[in-house]
């Protein structure tokens, strides 16, 4: 493991409680595993997996203040599910705090909840490897999306974003609409394969 790296990990440490920690090593990871899979860049998967919920353990109110201070966008979903802002904060920090300046990792970072439309192969990864890592087990098609991540990504990520529809529709939550139009764009995707 490169210095950097090192770095990171000490500093998430001390920014994440345990059970976040110990995701963020199973999505780095995974999005490692994935990388090998899919021919992309091993290190900055890692990384992007790393930073991907730095942001996650400050309070939701305190979410919206940094966002507001440092001029991030807060669409009217985050705003009603502060949680979301996790994301874009997440990337800001990994450019501000943790030296970041990769568009690509930062792009990871900055769509790992929602989830957009054509999204690259880095991003696909990072999305993916959040859902699967080995901690993970809420999900009702977990199995299924496990295997399907390592032998066709794109419709892996259609199924999860189905998966997010789903579940954000029965808890009456704001829908947040890049997750709608990655949703219609995956599944135009799956369809014409
Ligand atoms: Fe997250
Ligand atoms: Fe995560």
């Amino acid at each position: 493991m490169d210095e950097k790296q090192i770095e990171i990990r000490k500093k998430l440490k001390k920014k994440l409680d345990t059970a976040r920690y110990e995701h963020t090593l199973g999505v780095a990871y995974t999005a490692a595993c994935l990388a090998m899979r899919y021919g992309a860049d091993i290190q900055k998967a890692e990384v992007a997996g790393l930073l991907h919920d730095c942001a996650k353990c400050i309070p939701d109110e305190e979410k919206l203040q940094k966002c507001e201070k440092h001029h991030l966008p807060i669409s009217d979903a985050e705003r009603k599910n502060p949680s979301l802002l996790h994301a874009k904060l997440g990337a800001y920090y990994a450019r501000q705090k943790y030296g970041i300046t990769d568009e690509e990792i930062l792009g990871a970072i900055t769509w790992h909840t929602t989830g957009k439309p054509e999204m690259t192969l880095l991003e696909e990864i990072v999305f993916i490897a959040d859902y699967i890592e080995p901690d993970r087990d809420r999900a009702p098609n977990l199995e299924e999306i496990r295997t399907l991540a390592f032998t066709d990504l794109k419709t892996a990520v259609g199924a999860v974003l189905a998966g997010t529809l789903a579940y954000v529709g029965k808890r009456q939550d704001a829908l947040d609409e890049t997750t709608v139009a990655a949703y219609e764009y995956y599944k135009r995707i799956g369809e014409l394969v």
